[in-house]
């Protein structure tokens, strides 16, 4: 049985003002046993968060996947342990869009958020316009091939399943779609990596909040959400962490 996890991504959001949602995250995540929890904040939120966040993790949303050297603005594994994290997001498609990431490149951040120690959630997704081309699944299992860090194995890696369309947007894939997928997902890598497959968690993510958690995170190989938007505040977290906490009671 795969435990959920749910994590957030608060991409450019947050400042020391807003630590205190992160304490009351955290309070909420440790009264929920039963699922992890963990937040992935701004690289210059990362220390004082792990201070407020306590027991529950809390990550980056990039790395570099050179240990050290001229690049300028990046940041590497190291100094983000150094920093507290526990974990970090790589491959969102915000960056594989804005800053041009391959997946050669995702594929070498994850392997060196490792070699550090670092836990990885390797998004993956199709746009729109490849789900309307009937494209999705080939698209998604191509990243998954080309994406998977060597060595890949559930104790650090998750995989999130991000339609591009669905984050932040308010839409969201029907559970037959987002079932199909994960089960897709799962099918390649078993492929790729044989028993260790059926141990590592895929999430959902794109538009998931405290009303379709529960029926999201019940569809097959479902093991989790990234959450955007819905991340940034308790009010809007916590029923998300609990909705997983009840499927995980059941
Ligand atoms: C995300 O950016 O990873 C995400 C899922 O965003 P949202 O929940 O806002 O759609």
């Amino acid at each position: 049985m795969r435990r959920k996890l749910v994590a957030g991504n608060w991409k450019m959001h947050g400042l020391k003002a807003d630590l205190s949602e992160v304490t009351a995250i955290a309070t909420a995540a440790g009264a929920n046993p039963s699922v992890d929890a963990a937040l992935c904040v701004p690289f210059t939120l990362i220390a004082a968060a792990a201070v407020a966040a306590g027991d529950m993790p809390v990550g980056a949303q990039d790395v570099h996947q050179a240990a050290k050297g001229a690049h300028t603005g990046c940041i590497s594994a190291a100094m983000l342990v150094e920093a507290g994290a526990g974990l970090t997001i790589v491959g969102h498609s915000e960056r594989r869009a804005d800053q041009y990431e391959t997946d050669a490149q995702v594929k070498a951040k994850a392997e060196a958020a490792h070699a550090a120690g670092l836990g990885v959630i390797l998004c993956i997704g199709e746009t729109l316009d490849e789900r309307d081309a009937g494209q999705a699944e080939a698209v998604v299992t191509a990243q998954v091939a080309g994406s998977l860090p060597e060595g890949a194995d559930a104790a650090w890696l998750s995989l999130a399943y991000e339609p591009v369309w669905a984050i932040g947007t308010g839409r969201t894939p029907t559970e037959v779609d987002v079932a199909a997928m994960h089960g897709a997902i799962r099918a390649k890598l078993t492929a790729l990596i044989g028993d260790e497959a059926a141990k590592v968690r895929i999430l959902y993510g794109g538009s998931v909040n405290g009303a379709n958690a529960a029926s999201l995170l019940a569809c097959a190989d479902v093991d989790g959400a990234l959450v955007g938007g819905a991340s940034l505040t308790a009010e809007k977290f916590v029923p998300i962490i609990e909705a997983a906490a009840s499927l995980s009671q059941a």
